[in-house]
């Protein structure tokens, strides 16, 4: 099929070039489909990275975000506002927890959970000044902040940002052995994807988060799960981290509480855990604004319905299960993920991550690659099994043909 896609005259020429997009221009969007400047329709088997997970424009979505902006969009919270209250309490309740600190991005909301857990450390575990360590895994990615790309062990990530934060230990993700070796009387938290999304959906173990759990909560230290792109719905419970019955100290969420509008994140934790901030110490000019707040509790609502989580496991079964099917064909090497997501590596000879996301561009399908030889799959939730099929036949007819 001849490729189509690059004749656009539109032009990033003074975008910086932080991103290698695919040659797609992207005009309008409904549920699970984006229609590009030429009018072509494309399955996005992407979801903005999991920020999408109830589909371009859901209309209780945008009937929220409009019903807010003829009424108040930011106040900064140098005030109150009538929907913040509301938001921190069905957030909370949400999440099982007390309180919630709300940012706008999922980096943001990492370093909050960084500050929170140091600050706990110093005020109420009894660290010595300047002593708080925090372990984190290899392969994390938790954002793109010069403390954050310090400890990941991404090179293009990491490159020739330094001078780095000190203060975490790296330990390989999945094991619980390395894990309880470096933890010390210093060590205030663990920091983990429960599955690691930007490494290519990887799975840790089974028994690694509960033993993750059970080793924190002997030895006082946070535990914080970094739900960004995990949780919400994607994996078919409303956390990642339930399919092992873990409840974390701290949740770290963002991406799919602002339902692909408005960027929304937040640390959810006890009141023993969150309280230690006194005013002034953190904040954030638009976290927590009106809109935000508007828009995230509809999310919430939606959330509660349990249909988008039960979508996600069903659907994501049936992924699984063709992927499997694949796999078993020799179509794929390695399929690995948890309902609505999927790491799909595909053998050196059928192409790079890339060239199949460009081929499967050219038969209307959008997915990205990441290192190297692996494509992610994460179709919005509301995506239909006819939908996914179909997705699936092109992913099929691209390594195949
Ligand atoms: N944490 C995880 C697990 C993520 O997947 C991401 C983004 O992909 C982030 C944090 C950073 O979120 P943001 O890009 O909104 O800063």
């Amino acid at each position: 099929m001849p490729n189509t896609h690059r004749d656009s005259t539109f032009s990033t020429e003074h975008s910086a070039h932080n991103y290698a997009p695919l040659p797609v221009v992207i005009a309008s969007a409904a549920g699970a489909w984006m229609t590009d400047v030429q009018g072509r329709h494309h399955l996005d088997m992407l979801a903005g990275y999991s920020a999408l997970n109830f589909g371009h424009g859901h209309p209780r979505l945008i009937t929220a975000a409009k019903e807010q902006l003829d009424r108040v969009t930011l106040t900064s919270r140098a005030f109150h506002h009538d929907r913040f209250g509301e938001f921190c309490t069905q957030l909370a309740d949400l999440c099982g927890m007390e309180m919630v600190l709300p940012m706008n991005t999922g980096a943001e909301a990492v370093e909050t959970a960084v500050k929170t857990a140091r600050k706990w450390g110093y005020r109420v575990k009894g660290v010595a000044p300047r002593k708080a360590r925090i372990i984190v895994a290899a392969g994390n990615f938790h954002g793109r902040t010069t403390t954050i790309v310090g400890f990941s062990t991404d090179d293009t990530a990491r490159a020739d940002h330094g001078p780095y934060t000190p203060g975490f230990d790296i330990v390989p993700y999945g094991d619980l052995a390395a894990l309880k070796a470096v933890m010390t009387d210093d060590t205030v938290a663990v920091l983990l994807e429960p599955i690691q999304g930007e490494a290519g959906v990887i799975v840790p173990p089974s028994g690694y988060l509960s033993g993750v759990r059970e080793l924190t909560r002997s030895r006082g230290v946070l535990f914080i799960c970094d739900e960004i792109q995990s949780g919400l719905g994607r994996t078919g419970r409303t956390f990642a981290c339930e399919h092992e019955q873990v409840v974390p100290d701290m949740y770290v969420l963002g991406k799919a509480l602002g339902g692909g509008v408005v960027p929304v994140s937040a640390v959810v934790s006890s009141a023993a855990v969150l309280g230690v901030h006194r005013p002034g110490e953190h904040g954030s000019t638009f976290g927590g604004n009106p809109l935000a707040c508007a828009v995230a509790l509809e999310v919430i609502a939606m959330l509660r319905t349990g249909e988008y989580q039960q979508r996600a496991a069903e659907l994501g079964e049936h992924l699984h299960h063709a992927l499997a099917s694949l796999t078993a064909a020799g179509v794929i090497q390695e399929a690995r993920g948890r309902g609505l997501w999927a790491g799909v590596d595909i053998a050196p000879e059928r192409g790079t991550g890339r060239e199949v996301s460009e081929r499967l561009l050219d038969r209307r399908v959008l997915v990205k690659d990441t290192h190297g030889s692996t494509i992610r799959l994460a179709p919005p939730l509301v995506i239909s099994k006819e939908e996914l099929d179909w997705g699936l036949e092109q992913l099929h007819s691209v390594l195949t043909g």
